[in-house]
């Protein structure tokens, strides 16, 4: 059938390009066109309800520009969920083969920009995420990790960090659940997984019980506190160490001198 050309094919964008390749969003120099909106769209226009569909088939599909690795094309498959995609993997259902996925439902066609904008209603308020970073010392609050460094043992591995809610997104129904300072926290990328125990490289029992018993009792206790918290306060110590750090060099030279006396080193 001849389509006319005044009729708009939604699978394309106004120049053209079907949305799963575009790159660049329309209407700017170089503003990145972002992965979920491309995979959404990929995903409706090109697979139905029930279809399968494989990791690298879906790299096929999005084209050479697509550098990322599976498993950071993975996070984003499974941040889709977060806008009513229903993707189960082979950790959801082991019917699936590895690197299998199928489609269960479909979620918000992303790639418009106004279906887009019903998913980022609950994102806190610039001036929110500005308190929160500061009230909790741009430090994650989960693992305790700052803005910048290194996760321990993962030399090269920089710490993002961005603001999580305590209350799950589906449950804030207000704009004042979304203004409530109390319901945010600072987390790091790798924290604020939607789904935290999807990890590549899961602990084992044994291995952690082995680490447990060269803690003291009172190392014990304080573990079992951040355990039941879900939260790993910086001790006293610790924040003194974060502000001193900052500390010109002159100054940080004058506060060693005196640290040493404090504790009665020899100069
Ligand atoms: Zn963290």
């Amino acid at each position: 059938m001849h389509l006319d050309a005044s009729e708009h094919d939604e699978s394309k964008s106004p120049d053209g390009t079907p949305w799963w390749e575009l790159s660049i969003q329309p209407g700017t120099q170089k503003k990145r066109f972002g992965q979920e909106r491309r995979l959404a769209a990929w995903l409706w226009f090109k697979k139905n309800v029930g279809e399968t569909f494989t990791m690298r088939e879906l790299r096929a599909a999005l084209g050479p520009d697509i550098a990322e690795t599976s498993e950071h094309l993975n996070r984003r498959l499974r941040e889709l969920r977060k806008c009513d995609w229903v993707i189960p993997s082979q950790r959801d259902d082991a019917t699936l083969a590895r690197d299998e996925y199928r489609l269960e439902a479909k979620g918000g066609r992303l790639w418009i920009d106004s279906e887009r904008a019903k998913y980022e209603r609950f994102a806190p308020s610039d001036r929110i995420r500005r308190f929160v970073m500061d009230r909790d010392g741009s430090r994650c609050k989960v693992c305790g990790a700052g803005v910048d460094e290194e996760y321990p043992g993962e030399p090269g591995k920089k710490v993002r960090l961005t603001i999580g809610h305590l209350v799950p997104q589906e449950r804030l129904r207000s704009r004042d659940a979304r203004d409530d300072m109390d319901n945010w926290r600072v987390e790091c990328s790798r924290c604020n997984e939607t789904v935290r125990d999807e990890v590549p490289d899961p602990e084992r029992y044994d291995e952690v019980m082995a680490g447990l018993k060269r803690l003291t009792r009172d190392e014990a206790g304080q573990l079992l506190n951040w355990m039941r918290k879900g939260e790993r306060p910086r001790s006293k110590v610790d924040q003194a160490y974060d502000r001193a750090r900052k500390l010109p060099q002159a100054d940080r030279t004058a506060l060693l001198e005196h640290l040493a006396k404090r504790i009665g080193e020899a100069s």
